[in-house]
């Protein structure tokens, strides 16, 4: 974990190096993304909708972002999703790209 103030430009310069792996060993996004957790108690948001209790792997940006950088530490666009939900999230997004362009 970094100490590193994150601001929004240096979001996008890592944007742009296609590298944002730095922006999540920020302590700003570690406990940002540890608030998140704890008040879904650690689940996947997704799937207790349907009534099941899946363990949270990862905090998302319902907004991506690459896309939209200025909401990457916006409380109200985190969602907690299990492995699967995330890895739907993704492809999925991707294939409708895909379709589209
Ligand atoms: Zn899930
Ligand atoms: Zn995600």
């Amino acid at each position: 974990m970094t100490n590193k103030r994150v601001t929004l430009d240096w979001i996008k310069d890592l944007v742009e190096s296609g590298d944002i792996s730095q922006f999540y060993k920020t302590k700003t996004w570690c406990e940002l993304a540890r608030r998140k957790r704890k008040a879904e108690h650690n689940e996947c948001e997704r799937c207790r909708e349907q009534g099941r209790h899946s363990p949270c792997e990862a905090v998302h940006h319902k907004k991506y972002l690459k896309k939209y950088p200025e909401l990457a530490l916006d409380y109200d666009n985190l969602e907690c999703l299990c492995a699967d939900c995330h890895y739907d999230e993704h492809h999925k997004r991707e294939q409708l790209n895909e379709e589209r362009w």
